[in-house]
């Protein structure tokens, strides 16, 4: 069976993910305290329904217990955000994602035992600066505080050379694990094919490392 989603709060963020996995063919179940809130999602998911999330009966009733996967996306009202992670995990919940809006927020979210803490803005603040450093820099994701993968297009003084001639691993300690060419992906690349104009690399490291290498290769 397909996994079965509940997203709580549906702001900018939470109505974003209910949209997306609606358009991928998922079933979601959207739920917010603001009726009007309520009636504006509920023309592209599946269910939609009007409940305050931290009121642990309100969620029984919905049986949110059945869900394999429940995001919390309520930012301002940090109280709410906890109250309702503690409500979920303390009913089983298996996955709980939840949106911090701060350090101090995810920490406690941690701390409350939520699966996995996302900091939208945050992350998206640091893949607009990576694409400011480069415009070669198409995609960054974060790995771990130390670890990140970079997607990256080629830049001119690569076109030509093979991944050893470049020889990334000695020069800059990354790794490059994969190269998009046309579309398809290459793993593992190849370390003697010249490397085409058209190709994508996707590059494994320490952050301090990916960043030299960024800035060596920015254009
Ligand atoms: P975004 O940045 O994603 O737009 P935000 O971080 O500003 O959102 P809020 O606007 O605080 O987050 O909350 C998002 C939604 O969560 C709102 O539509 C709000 O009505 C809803 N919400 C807040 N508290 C609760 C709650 N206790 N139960 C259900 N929904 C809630």
């Amino acid at each position: 069976m397909r996994k079965q989603f509940a997203i709580i709060g549906m702001g900018r963020f939470g109505s974003a993910v209910a949209k997306t996995l609606s358009q991928l063919g998922f079933e979601v179940l959207a739920i917010d305290q603001d009726e009007e809130t309520v009636q504006e999602v509920s023309a592209y998911v599946t269910h939609a329904v009007q409940a305050d999330s931290t009121d642990e009966e309100a969620m029984r009733a919905l049986g949110i217990r059945n869900f394999d996967v429940v995001v919390v996306a309520i930012g301002e009202d940090i109280q709410a955000s906890i109250l309702t992670t503690l409500i979920l995990k303390e009913m089983g919940i298996a996955t709980t994602i939840v949106k911090a809006v701060n350090d101090l927020h995810g920490k406690v979210l941690k701390k409350i035992g939520a699966d996995k803490i996302v900091y939208p803005e945050r992350d998206m603040g640091q893949r607009v600066a990576h694409h400011m450093i480069s415009s070669n820099i198409i995609d960054y994701i974060e790995l771990s505080a130390d670890y990140s993968i970079v997607e990256m297009k080629v830049s001119k003084e690569m076109i030509g050379k093979s991944l050893r001639e470049l020889d990334v691993r000695a020069k800059y300690g990354c790794n490059v694990i994969a190269l998009k060419h046309n579309d398809q992906m290459i793993i593992p690349p190849s370390a003697e094919a010249p490397i085409k104009q058209e190709d994508i690399l996707v590059i494994v490291g320490k952050n301090s490392s990916l960043q030299n290498f960024e800035v060596t290769f920015a254009e």
